[in-house]
């Protein structure tokens, strides 16, 4: 929507306007010296003052019923939110201008913050007109990504988290604090890639870093590890310094030492808590009360899962857009809360890994997936359930309204109908939730008795609190709405008492309200009235009662207005003591609704409930993939398939090989996403499953491109691969697709066999690895509990039918030529592929043990280098200073050395670094 400057004509005649700036204001770049702010107006130079303090925000200036930006705020507000620029101008400078209402500033605040941007709110602090100059302003809030509380900003199924880090040479400290609910966590980790791990379970929107160090080689690398990137603020360095951040926190928890949030022996972690708080309490002018609590994270207990990992079998999001559509949340979410939205992405984000809370889990699921008519009960009770956490959150903040209220009582009011379904399970945790949400009768009642049934937005216009709550407000309300009625009692009972029928009750600004008697009843008026004036015809008179009502009458409705307020204050500080429960009542709504998410799954997509154990083994029968299933066309279907795997017994590692886009990667993603979701609680798409609980899971998928952040897709492949080789246990699972593809032929397959022998030797970890490679299928040969498997296709007609089967064996061929066909390359190219790929197949190699690829004589005057990658030796050699075979002494001292190389006792890096030195050499 543009905001015109004809829309913004007369809007602001009420108060002060920016049109009579003074010529000296500088053009757009040039920003406003000291000597050019001693000419500005009044108003400006107020402005100017407030946007010296917030130098990094975009200022929103209140004048009257519009925020009003200027300078180069104005310029880039008026980019991003496509509103009209314009400029007040005098002489031949100009300067900027936008606005936007203020009824509406909420949606453009929302967009701004999106965009990374902060945005400060500078608010007129005092009613225009009271006492000289111009009306003061403060800035009363500022919001930026990671502090959001509005809810028309908020998305309502995602956290919004801010993450402040603080680091030395000894490792890393990071709090993770959600401003609209409170959620406040602190950790500890060695490095760089565990804290990346950790931040990334909940995709903070903004990282807060110490002053001067936003630009710091370890934010760099920390952002380059995000692949969710947030924005970056800074904080007062001396805010994360850990003694004075300890103090901070232990005034704010009102505690004597931190060690009841194992906090104590952690200076990084209480040092980020301590800025993250300071961070909200400045950026939101608020005492934070709602921030009553704060957890230490530890490492392991869960399901660990790197970031990479995480992204690459779409878990939240989809690789595709980022979207929640194509992920795995994306299928499995039918929560009906945000709450329950909220938790179950935290679920999936992060599974469990003990195995009694995973139990608790499934019992819960199962009974609810058998119970088809409970279940609907609670989705549609459930339903009426608002975002207790954020309302609360909102409350305890001072910044809800009565709709904030009336949306909490009328949730709170829908608790007990859950309890009661709640309390027919047998599932001890469903159970236990009946507690937490048992704990608010008291406010629930008091809500519903206090708070109107459509509340206004605004505090200060009346309207909030329902009649027959407050006897004084019912007073108020009805002298200030029905106030005609008691002077039309008035008037009929002293008509009565005095028997004169022609007096009436009337108003004049000088005496307020009278009574009027004509001249001829005079001698009728009673002793108690009081004479005010004497007119032609009549007499005035006024009484006590008259004048005890006038001046209800009149200051009334203020008096009302000041009363809701009163009791609105009432009612949210009732809120804030009793927010401890209501969040805990919250937090039973998410396990619920989550639990409930994951039971309609079951039900409507044919899932069966996994059986956990502390074993290692991993067997799937009928397994499909939860996502692709669920995106095949109507004449498709999803072909299920087996997969076993015991490291205990003969099934440690399985080489997966089939042509292009006979579906490996699917069955792989598939094992860890059902492994996954049993660990998050939920059954899975398979006949039958048996998970032995993993301790993390890795995946090394597809070319991700790192380009961006400075590295060769082969290198973040190498480097991903590397980290799973350090980090694996003999618990973990591990997915590895087409790993050493991104270089050339021989040293992608000798990284690729080096890798997989680690693994089966070393790692003990159970893992899958696709590959393309043939020749690896030899390494089942050589040891015990390798297994090759393969995706079946068959060949008809000259065609491949994709069969999607995975059966036990290698794979012979990779059709890589037909699936090329497929993709609509030109009927040459794919002729010539053919021929090339024959000669290939004949085996022949050159003196250089190079491929013969290209018997065709090349047209044009290219000669016949062999096409497609050129390995090690693939450089022609030089016309002068070789030997016979074309080889130089020097390169001939590289060939030895790689000769020479035990390969089968290199760990993966010493042959990677080997083979840099060996290129080296040939450079
Ligand atoms: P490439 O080697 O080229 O990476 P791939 O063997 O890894 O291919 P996938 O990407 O797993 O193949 O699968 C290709 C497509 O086949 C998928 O997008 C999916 O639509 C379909 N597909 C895979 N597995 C199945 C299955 N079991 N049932 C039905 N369709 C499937």
């Amino acid at each position: 929507m543009a905001v015109t400057q004809q829309a913004k004509a007369g809007r602001t005649a009420a108060v002060e306007l920016p049109g009579d700036m003074t010529p000296e204001v500088g053009p757009v770049n040039e920003g406003v010296g000291a000597r050019e702010i001693a000419s500005l107006t009044p108003m400006m130079r107020q402005y100017m003052e407030v946007k010296a303090l917030h130098p990094d925000s975009l200022l929103f200036f209140r004048l009257g019923d519009f925020y009003e930006m200027f300078f180069e705020d104005a310029v880039k507000a008026s980019e991003i939110l496509q509103i009209t620029l314009t400029a007040r101008s005098k002489g031949a400078d100009k300067v900027p201008m936008c606005g936007v209402p203020y009824h509406a500033a909420r949606r453009y605040i929302g967009r701004l913050v999106s965009e990374g941007l902060k945005v400060a709110i500078c608010e007129q602090v005092e009613e225009p007109g009271n006492g000289p100059g111009i009306v003061r302003r403060e800035v009363t809030r500022v919001i930026t990504p990671g502090m959001v509380l509005d809810e028309e900003v908020l998305e309502p199924q995602a956290s919004n988290f801010l993450a402040a880090v603080s680091w030395n040479d000894k490792g890393w400290g990071a709090a993770l604090l959600e401003a609209s609910t409170g959620e406040f966590m602190a950790l500890e980790a060695p490095g760089i890639a565990e804290l990346a791990e950790s931040l990334s379970r909940v995709e903070p929107r903004e990282l807060l870093v110490p002053d001067g160090k936003r630009d710091a080689p370890e934010v760099t690398q920390l952002l380059a590890r995000l692949l969710r990137t947030p924005a970056v603020a800074e904080g007062e360095a001396a805010s994360f310094e850990p003694t004075r951040a300890a103090g901070y926190l232990r005034s704010h928890f009102a505690v004597q030492s931190l060690s009841a949030f194992g906090l104590d022996d952690a200076p990084l972690a209480a040092g980020a808590a301590g800025a993250a708080l300071r961070y909200l309490k400045d950026t939101q002018k608020t005492a934070a009360a709602h921030v009553d609590r704060l957890s230490r994270q530890e490492r392991g207990g869960n399901l660990l899962m790197d970031e990479s990992s995480r992204a690459n079998l779409e878990v939240l999001r989809s690789l595709r857009d980022g979207g929640r559509k194509g992920s795995l949340l994306g299928v499995l979410d039918k929560t009906v809360t945000s709450l329950g939205a909220r938790k179950l992405a935290r679920w999936l984000a992060s599974p469990l890994g003990s195995l009694p809370e995973i139990h608790a889990r499934l019992d819960a699921v199962e009974e609810l997936s058998g119970r088809s008519v409970w279940r609907e009960e609670l989705a549609g009770i459930l339903k009426e359930v608002g975002d207790l956490e954020r309302l609360c959150g909102r409350l305890s903040l001072g910044a809800g309204n009565a709709r904030d209220l009336r949306a909490l009582g009328l949730s709170l009011a829908q608790l007990p109908r859950v309890v009661a379904v709640l309390a027919r399970c047998e599932s001890p945790l469903l159970k236990s939730l009946t507690g937490p949400l048992s704990a608010l009768p008291d406010l629930a009642e008091l809500l519903s008795r206090a708070v109107a049934e459509e509340p206004p937005v605004t505090l200060k216009d009346g309207g909030m609190i329902r009649a027959g709550f407050h006897a004084e407000l019912d007073k108020l309300v009805a002298l200030s709405t029905s106030g005609k009625d008691l002077l039309l009692q008035i008037e009929q009972r002293e008509k009565e008492r005095t028997g004169i029928s022609s007096l009436k009750v009337r108003y004049n600004k000088v005496f307020g309200y009278y009574l009027e008697v004509t001249k001829s009843n005079l001698d009728r008026v009673p002793k108690d009235y009081i004479r005010k004036q004497t007119t032609v015809n009549s007499e005035r008179f006024v009484t006590p009662e008259l004048k005890e009502y006038e001046e209800q009458v009149l200051t009334a409705e203020e008096r009302r207005c000041a009363l809701e307020v009163q009791l609105f204050e009432e009612l949210r500080a009732q809120v804030v003591s009793a927010a401890p429960r209501i969040r805990s009542a919250a937090e039973a709504v998410a396990t619920g609704d989550a639990l409930l998410s994951f039971a309609r799954c079951a039900a409507e997509y044919g899932y069966t409930r996994p059986e956990v154990d502390a074993s290692v083994a991993l067997s799937i029968t009928a397994g499909r993939h939860p996502v692709v299933e669920r995106m095949l066309g109507a004449g498709d279907s999803f072909v299920p398939n087996d997969v076993r795997l015991d490291p205990a017994e003969d099934a440690q590692l399985m080489v997966i090989t089939g042509p292009n886009m006979a579906g490996k990667s699917t069955v792989m993603r598939q094992v860890a996403l059902t492994a996954l979701m049993a660990q998050a609680g939920s059954f899975v798409p398979a006949k039958a499953a048996r998970i032995g609980l993993c301790d993390r899971i890795f995946t090394r998928v597809g070319a991700a491109d790192n380009l961006a952040r400075g590295q060769s897709t082969f290198m973040v492949e190498m480097t991903e691969t590397s980290h799973i080789l350090h980090h694996a246990t003999n618990k973990s699972l591990i997915i590895l697709d087409e790993i050493g593809r991104g270089t050339s032929t021989f040293d992608g397959l000798s990284i690729a066999w080096a890798v997989a022998e680690h693994l089966h030797d070393t790692v003990g970890a159970r893992a899958l690895f696709a590959t393309h490679y043939h020749e690896l299928v030899d390494l089942a040969r050589e040891r015990p509990r390798v297994k090759n498997l393969c995706v079946a296709v068959k060949e008809q007609n000259g065609k491949v039918i994709f069969l999607r089967k995975l059966v036990p064996g290698g794979a012979s061929r990779s059709y890589g030529i037909e699936v090329a066909k497929l993709a609509g390359l030109p009927p040459e190219v794919v002729a010539r592929a053919r021929e090339l790929l024959q000669n290939l197949e004949s085996g022949e190699l050159d003196d250089a043990g190079r491929p013969r690829v290209a018997v065709r004589q090349p047209q044009g005057g290219r000669r016949g280098a062999a096409p497609g990658q050129l390995g090690l030796f693939g450089a022609e050699p030089a016309p002068t200073a070789q030997g016979s075979a074309g080889v130089t002494p020097a390169q001939q001292k590289t060939l030895d050395a790689l000769k020479g190389a035990t390969i089968d006792r290199m760990t993966p890096l010493e042959a990677l670094n080997l083979l840099a030195k060996l290129q080296r050499e040939l450079e």
